[in-house]
């Protein structure tokens, strides 16, 4: 249920509100958007109550939220959403890249990426610690030590980093060095570690999983943000259908049905999208021209060697190129690239 207040309606009126909903023994989301103020109520039972809040001071309407997408859906926020690093944003008018290898294999090859996607064009780095490998046998990430040169590459770059967090136990330490967590494909649906990564200050970037519908991809953003993290980005990285030329299929219809249900910015991972590294920089292009908030890309300094995913990495010149060829479309849509 929402809580509408009449435009104008005071600050004091809305804390009445709040404190009514607390009291009550809800919780309460608000939302101050520049013409409305909204505020969420989430708990069982709030709807035999709903006079008690349409009757105070300043209040506009109480309506039912009728979607399961109570806090990732738009009839609780109905402006996008910007998700704010520092002086890196995701989200509104922004076209935003992480790039960088699938993989931290050394402080070497990690700088050299951190570097090169740098120069490139890139605004946040990525690189994976805890690596989600289809084999137990597969190398699995350097874990903490890989973290510590993530936290060196920024430092000497200037790069906001992004990495993936596999396991509840690990999201404090991942925290404390990452700008962004990754929860990968194959978790979407832990509960549980969605749970933990709500609990944190920290934005995450949510992959969808590789058969999830749109509605499980929300709901599990919502698990999220139900948490009280609300800094979500979503991320399409292809899913798995019958066609077997390349490694997923990149559903690029996510993105205007997210922008429809949701006020969360959406990115696309055209590397694990295609799984080939000569087909990420054309499904690229189409993420920002079908409206995409930004790209998640492998770059590796050299592929052919890489632990991971090498087939998919595109080496810096050509990362560097395929921003360059963006930057007319991105003019065309009205993006900052
Ligand atoms: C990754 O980004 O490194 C990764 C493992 O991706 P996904 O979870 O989408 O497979
Ligand atoms: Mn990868």
């Amino acid at each position: 249920m929402i809580v509408v207040m009449e435009n104008g309606a005071s600050e004091d009126m809305v804390h009445r509100v709040l404190g009514r909903i607390e009291e009550l023994g809800f919780e309460a989301h608000l939302s101050e958007g520049e013409v409305k103020t909204i505020i969420g109520v989430i708990g069982e039972g709030k709807m035999e109550l709903k006079d008690t809040f349409a009757i105070l001071p300043g209040v506009e309407e109480v309506v039912e939220i009728t979607k399961p997408y109570k806090l990732s859906g738009k009839q609780f926020k109905t402006e996008q959403s910007v998700i704010e690093i520092d002086d890196v944003k995701v989200g509104g008018d922004n076209f935003t890249i992480m790039a960088g290898p699938c993989a931290i294999e050394s402080k070497e090859q990690l700088l050299q990426a951190a570097q090169q996607v740098k120069d490139g064009g890139a605004q946040i780095l990525r690189g994976g610690a805890f690596k989600p490998r289809t084999s137990p046998y597969s190398f699995q990430g350097m874990e903490e030590e890989g973290l510590k040169m993530l936290a060196e590459a920024r430092e000497e770059t200037g790069l906001k980093v992004v990495t993936e967090v596999m396991d509840t136990r690990d999201v404090g330490l991942v925290a404390e060095y990452a700008d962004i967590l990754q929860i990968g494909a194959r978790n979407m649906q832990n509960y549980p570690l969605l749970r933990e990564v709500g609990q944190t200050n920290t934005p995450v970037l949510l992959k969808r999983a590789m058969s999830a519908t749109y509605k499980e991809f929300l709901m599990a953003a919502e698990y999220i943000m139900a948490g009280g993290n609300h800094d979500v980005i979503l991320c399409e990285r292809g899913i798995r259908t019958f066609i077997d030329q390349t490694r997923n299929t990149v559903d690029l219809a996510v993105v205007p049905v997210v922008r429809e249900l949701s006020h969360l910015p959406i990115i696309i991972d055209p590397s694990h999208g295609t799984g080939k590294w000569n087909y990420v920089a054309p499904l690229a292009r189409a993420a920002l021209a079908v409206g995409a908030d930004g790209l998640m890309i492998e770059v590796h300094p050299n592929p052919t060697n890489a632990l991971c995913d090498g087939p998919q990495s595109l080496r810096p010149d050509k990362f560097k190129s395929l921003v360059e060829q963006m930057k007319p479309i991105a003019e065309a849509v009205n993006r900052n690239l």
